[in-house]
């Protein structure tokens, strides 16, 4: 009798997919830079990608995003040091192609109470506006 219910526990798995390996769900970021998103991409490399924010906050509003899809600034590790200061570099490189030439602002927002809405760590490029502070 266990035999038969261990049987059909199997079936219903093997049926249902259960028992095939999970596929590991996209970020949002990783579907743009794969072209299965329609997004506006100004820069990328083996590295990173930069694109427009859809909902942008300043007259340029761009989005540094490492191609490894680290949730957050908190899940960097020491092994990321040199990717983190190549998101700035390209920060730096963007905001001369977008002539930023009065200044602009880098943002890495962490966390909920800094509403991070993608789980996916981007690095804000602001600029072409005059800037308040402190930041709301
Ligand atoms: P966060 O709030 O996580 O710091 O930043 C996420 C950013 O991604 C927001 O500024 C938001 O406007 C932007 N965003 C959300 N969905 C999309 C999208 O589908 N395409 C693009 N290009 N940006 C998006």
């Amino acid at each position: 009798m266990k035999l038969v219910l261990l049987l059909l526990r199997w079936l219903r798995d093997a049926f249902s997919g259960a028992m095939l390996p999970p596929v590991s769900e996209k970020t949002l970021f990783q579907k743009i830079m794969d072209r299965e998103e329609p997004g506006d991409i100004l820069y990328e490399d083996d590295l990173c990608v930069a694109l427009r924010d859809i909902n942008p906050q300043a007259p340029t509003h761009v989005l540094i995003v490492p191609r490894n899809p680290i949730p957050s600034l908190d899940a960097l590790t020491e092994e990321d040091e040199s990717l983190v200061g190549h998101l700035f570099l390209v920060a730096q490189k963007v905001a001369a192609q977008e002539r930023l030439t009065d200044g602009y602002r880098t943002v890495f927002n962490n966390g909920p109470d800094a509403q991070q809405t993608v789980g996916h760590v981007h690095l804000h490029l602001l600029g072409g506006r005059q800037m308040s502070w402190p930041p709301g």
